[in-house]
């Protein structure tokens, strides 16, 4: 097992800067989620740690040791790509023993391998067959195999859920977790998917344009977003955002839209005029969760939350629960209700935000205040 360090990595591909002075520390044993939408970086990150990328500048370590000249077989690592090549003409058992026998690995040692690996990822009666005869995910849990059969320090996994239908890839999903859970290995992990990322990353590092916008554990980036890039890229559906204005009122201090207004509580409103934003304009963002009717509120959310009032402009019945799309401050937002919530197109609804949940942005650098 390894630690692996990203020293102040950049990857430029002539004009393009694909990675941009990249920093970061995954611990060994530690399941790291690469998180950021297409184009972000995270697949030439993956690849400079496996060595299949030359960094432009900056130093790579695995397990303390620098390894920018070391080709990638000698890094001690095995890759899972989204479009994993099995051998075709190999059965299931001679693809996952194959990078065995090409290292003389034993024959009994590959064979007690390969039945370990096959029954931990449920193969143990798929062996005789070819790839062409197994499902997708069948195919997918043999590519898993042959990159666990190796022993590796570290494990680098590049979208590998992507090619399957819904439903196996939360199967996998959770088979990845266990097997990590029992496993221990290092692992980084590649994903455009936020859901993937919140349910298996010990830590999430959510990427845009080739820099690191946050590293933290999926509650941190979610509950806590370092800004509006990170707030609105995690979390389903995504955060609303309002630009409004920060005024004083009596003693409050409060957050002014065109047609809404919000007290502060008392640590926002400090932190607030501790950063001078009183008549500013800033960015006000509240998750759906955060906003919902009157029926939701419960006794004791009363001392936290304000309320207003909006016109629906439509209802999405999702079975567990219901978005309400409402009109607010000139931009659509949407509210959770529950799934017997009864609103239709064109009602007023009256709306309660908790303020504890809310965050405020700063208007030019998008970065978070709370
Ligand atoms: P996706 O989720 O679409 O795979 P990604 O976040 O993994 O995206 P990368 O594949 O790392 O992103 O690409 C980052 C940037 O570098 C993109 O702008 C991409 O076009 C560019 N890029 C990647 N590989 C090359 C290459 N070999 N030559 C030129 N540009 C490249």
């Amino acid at each position: 097992m390894a630690d692996v360090k990203l020293v102040n990595v950049t990857k430029k591909f002539g004009n393009v800067v694909a990675v941009d002075n990249v920093n970061i520390d995954v611990k060994d044993g530690e399941f790291l989620v690469l998180l950021g939408p297409s184009g972000c970086g995270k697949t030439t990150t993956l690849r400079i740690v496996a060595g299949l990328e030359e960094v432009t500048s900056g130093e790579v370590y695995i397990g303390g040791k620098l390894v920018n000249d070391i080709p990638p077989k000698d890094r001690d690592i095995a890759m899972v790509f989204q479009n994993y090549a099995l051998y075709p003409h190999m059965n299931v058992y001679r693809n996952i023993s194959f990078g065995l026998e090409l290292r003389r690995v034993p024959r009994d040692v590959i064979d007690k391998k390969v039945k370990e690996v096959a029954q931990m990822l449920g193969l143990e009666n798929l062996l005789e067959r070819k790839p062409k005869e197994l499902s997708g995910g069948q195919r997918q849990r043999v590519a898993l195999a042959r990159a666990i059969v190796r022993d590796p320090k570290v494990y680098l996994m590049d979208e590998p859920l992507s090619n399957l239908d819904a439903k196996l890839r939360v199967q996998t999903r959770g088979e990845l977790i266990k097997l990590h859970e029992r496993l221990g290995v290092t692992t980084i992990y590649v994903t455009h998917d936020q859901v993937e990322a919140m349910t298996l990353g010990d830590r999430v590092v959510v990427m845009n344009k080739g820099k690191v916008q946050q590293i933290g554990t999926p509650k941190e980036v979610f509950d806590k977003p370092a800004n509006k890039f990170v707030a609105g890229f995690v979390g389903t559906p995504p955060m609303n955002f309002f630009n409004v204005t920060v005024e004083k009122e009596g003693e409050d201090l409060i957050l002014k839209g065109s047609d809404f207004k919000l007290k502060l509580l008392k640590d926002h409103a400090k932190l607030l005029e501790s950063a001078n934003l009183r008549r500013r304009e800033v960015i006000l963002g509240i998750r759906p969760k955060d906003i919902f009717p009157k029926e939701e509120l419960l006794e004791n959310m009363k001392p936290f939350v304000e309320h207003l009032k909006a016109p629906i402009d439509f209802v999405e019945l999702m079975g567990s629960e219901t978005f309400l799309h409402f009109k607010l401050n000139g931009t659509l937002a949407i509210a959770r209700a529950s799934a017997n919530a009864d609103y239709t197109m064109g009602d007023i609804v009256e709306l309660y935000v908790d303020l504890r949940n809310i965050h405020v942005f700063d208007k030019e650098t998008e970065s978070a205040y709370f």
